[in-house]
């Protein structure tokens, strides 16, 4: 330490929280007796003393080990007394000073104390220079951010260029913390302090920094609460001159409680919240507000997270179907299956079940079966008539009136986010230039997209993964392709006499007394009884119609009894038309005659079998083929081809060989509900045409289907068994099939087969043998 050291004895005075460095001049008030002591002793001398912390500043009388080794040595430059013992003194700070052995203790400390003088400014070497700079330029910053430096400081760092004193005067100015403090006082080498300042500095900063940015959050977040309330309070007050000012606000008190409670996804609440602020801002009455409400209420309503929980439970599934259905027990099985898979993949993907079949078999009932069996909700949308996108997918909100699209709202009537949903008639849906609805629609079903279903109107995604979907159509043929592609088949092809009856028996009529609040032995009615409502009074593939009659019976039913106290009413064939009226169709073939050129064909049509007449009349012409009625392409082609046929046979057939010369074939389709298409009818066509041609009656009992060749040979044809059942309802006795379509005989019930005269026939000759009276004879001349 050389010339920059030299040793004293000098009186010691212990500072409480409180640092005095070299060049500083300062004042503080002294009480303790040891210290007005060691001051008094100081003043005797060369007014020099050794001010030095003491570890813990509460400490009254601190031993020797409580007290730092390294303090500032300075000089008193003036003593105040003051009232109560205390002396106020001013003291300059002259160097550092290291304790190196206390002398005396009592009644005051000395001891010997080594003086530290910083090196004169020749000795500052490269690394200090450099750290002195780094050091400045930390200070500036500091300057910069914080407001805690008076300007004098600021000046008097300015003008120091030697290294000791500027970390000295920087750490007297700016150090808060005593700690840091005597760190630095304990610094001797000017590197070491140059760096231990430097840490120091920067840490300051640091938290300089933070402080001022949670400071200006916290500004900024009291001026924005304290703005918006200003406003709102404003708001409140204009509201309340116009006299809207309590609906408003306790009407959005009430929303945001309602959406608290209603157990939105985040995305959707945040999406409310911002609209509910927007409702509050807008005067009660106002337009704009409606749309909002509406909007929030449909938020409010629609179940975002509810779900039912599945029954999984394949006995019971198995048994509730059996409760509410007749039969069926493909259809059963395979919607067992289906749940089955469904159960045990956990997810809605897959294909989609679509019920096809005539109306009234009960395809939605079915539906509604399947979901009182998973313990689902139902809801049922009709897509018959269904044009526009909008319908599946909404309106946008700026349109008046907007609301979601109709799979929204049946999620809605719902409740759940589950429900099992039916899309009806699904062979109905078509398109315009509003819009491709089917696209729409795939869209709903398609379980990679259906997650988060976008209704224009919401604007928000809805979960639709959940929902179990059905169909339902009378025809595939109308539904589009990709529609199809996604859906699974199932066909319900209408019921027979027999099924018609216990169908009735079990759950028609049972249903209907309920219904009707009559007892569940209030009417008696034998099968024949039955019978006679199905073959009398209704002509249909499904029940629907003999549901209704049946509720016609028992409101009569219902009115005896209330109006004569009746207990039981009793129905009979011959009591019948009292309650039902004349009988709408007729059965007795028999009493019909035989036609010449009038055969009975069998068609396929969406909505279930059903039997036509087809007649031929030769007139006066040039050999053309006249085609009228409902009939599509397939079949005119198909007269046609009969036509040549018998062109090609005449003579076989007893005709002039230039017969068609001076004629035209007129041949006519009577008109029904449904257009027929479809080749089968070739065989009945060419029957009718010929009966015209050669006069010989067709038996009216006889009716067929099959497709012909022009060598005249019959082709397989397709929907026997609803064809059959036809047949069968409208008192046919023998019907004429394909030979092919003998394997589809299977389908068909044994009570049928037995009733019915079912010939399978080859060629077209095998069908005049049986169709026509008799045989035309060949043509004698050559
Ligand atoms: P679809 O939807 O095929 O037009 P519905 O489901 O409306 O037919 O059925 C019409 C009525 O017939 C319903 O009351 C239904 O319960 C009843 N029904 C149809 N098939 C059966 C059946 N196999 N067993 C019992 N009731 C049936």
């Amino acid at each position: 330490m050389g010339d920059n050291t030299d040793i004293k004895i000098l009186p010691v005075l212990t500072l409480r929280g409180l640092a005095v460095f070299p060049y500083m001049v300062l004042h503080f008030d002294v009480g303790r007796e040891k210290s007005i002591a060691a001051i008094e002793q100081a003043m005797v001398g060369n007014q020099e003393i050794f001010l030095v912390a003491q570890n813990d500043p509460k400490a009254d009388e601190p031993h020797i080990e409580d007290i730092h080794e390294v303090g500032t040595i300075a000089k008193i430059k003036q003593i105040l007394k003051l009232p109560g013992n205390n002396i106020r003194v001013l003291v300059e700070g002259l160097s550092r000073g290291r304790m190196l052995e206390y002398i005396k203790e009592d009644p005051y400390f000395e001891g010997k104390v080594e003086a530290c003088r910083d090196p004169e400014m020749e000795k500052v070497n490269l690394e200090q220079e450099g750290l002195m700079r780094s050091l400045l330029d930390l200070f500036d910053d500091y300057v910069k951010i914080s407001s805690r430096l008076a300007p004098e400081t600021l000046v008097s760092v300015s003008t120091v260029n030697d290294p000791g004193q500027l970390s000295d005067i920087i750490a007297a100015n700016v150090l808060v913390k005593m700690e840091d403090k005597q760190d630095i006082l304990d610094a001797i080498d000017i590197t070491d302090r140059l760096e231990r300042l430097y840490d120091i500095l920067s840490r300051e900063i640091e938290i300089s920094r933070i402080e001022r940015r949670i400071a200006g959050r916290v500004k900024k977040q009291i001026d924005k609460v304290q703005r918006e309330y200003y406003l709102r309070e404003q708001l409140k007050a204009i509201q309340k001159e116009l006299g809207e000012y309590d609906s408003t606000v306790g009407e959005v008190e009430e929303y945001k409680s309602n959406l608290e409670s209603a157990n939105l996804p985040k995305e959707v609440k945040e999406k409310a919240f911002k609209e509910l602020e927007k409702l509050s801002r807008m005067p009660s009455a106002s337009a704009e507000g409606t749309v909002v409400r509406n909007y929030l209420d449909w938020i409010i309503d629609l179940p975002w997270n509810d779900e039912t929980v599945d029954n999984t439970d394949m006995k019971i599934a198995a048994k509730v179907l059996d409760e509410d259905h007749y039969g069926l027990y493909k259809v059963k099985e395979r919607i067992l299956e289906y749940l089955a898979v469904k159960n045990l993949t956990k997810t809605m993907k897959g294909p989609i079940l679509c019920f096809v079949g005539p109306p009234g078999v009960g395809k939605t009932s079915i539906a509604k079966s399947i979901a009182r069996a998973l313990n689902r909700k139902f809801v049922r949308m009709s897509l018959g008539g269904v044009r526009d996108e909008a319908e599946i997918r909404g309106h946008r909100r700026t349109y008046v009136g907007a609301i979601p699209g109709r799979i929204i709202s049946s999620i809605k009537t719902a409740g759940s986010k589950n429900p099992l949903f039916l899309l009806d008639e699904i062979d109905k849906i078509g398109s315009d230039f509003r819009g491709d609805p089917a696209s729409a629609l795939l869209e709903v079903l398609d379980a990679e997209q259906n997650y988060a279903f976008r209704d224009h109107y919401l604007e928000l995604p809805f979960d639709l993964s959940k929902v179990m979907f059905l169909t339902t159509a009378n025809t595939l043929d109308t539904i589009p392709r990709p529609l199809l592609d996604r859906m699974e088949i199932i066909r319900i092809p209408g019921y027979t006499e027999d099924e018609k009856l216990n169908i009735a028996k079990q759950y028609l009529i049972p249903k209907q007394l309920k219904e009707h609040g009559l007892p569940e032995d209030g009417i008696m009615m034998s099968d024949n009884t039955i019978r006679d409502i199905i073959n009398y009074y209704t002509r249909e593939a499904g029940v629907r119609e003999l549901e209704r009659q049946i509720a016609a019976v028992c409101r009569k039913a219902a009115r005896r009894v209330a109006e004569m106290g009746t207990k039981r009413v009793r129905i009979t064939s011959s009591n019948l038309r009292k309650y039902l009226g004349i009988p709408i169709y007729s059965y007795d073939r028999a009493d019909e005659e035989d036609e010449v050129g009038v055969a009975t064909g069998m068609a396929w049509t969406p909505v279930g079998g059903d039997t036509l007449f087809i007649e031929a009349t030769p007139v006066p012409g040039t050999g053309k083929l006249v085609l009228t009625g409902h009939l599509g392409d397939v079949m005119k082609e198909s007269a046609q081809a009969a036509f040549t046929y018998i062109r090609s046979k005449a003579k076989e057939f007893g005709l002039e060989p230039n017969f068609h010369e001076t004629i035209d074939m007129h041949v006519h389709v009577p008109e029904g509900a449904i257009p027929k298409d479809g080749p089968s009818a070739g065989i009945t066509l060419t029957t009718a045409m010929l009966s015209a041609l050669t006069e010989i009656p067709i038996r009216r009992d006889v009716a067929m289907t099959g497709e012909i060749t022009l060598r005249g040979r019959v082709l397989p044809i397709g929907g026997l068994k609803e064809k059959t059942l036809a047949a069968h309802r409208a008192g046919i006795s023998t019907v004429i099939i394909p030979h092919e379509n003998i394997k589809d005989l299977e389908d068909i019930p044994d009570n049928i087969k037995n009733k019915l005269d079912i010939v399978a026939v080859k060629n077209m000759d095998e069908v005049l043998k049986l169709a026509l009276v008799e045989m035309p004879e060949k043509s004698k001349n050559e």
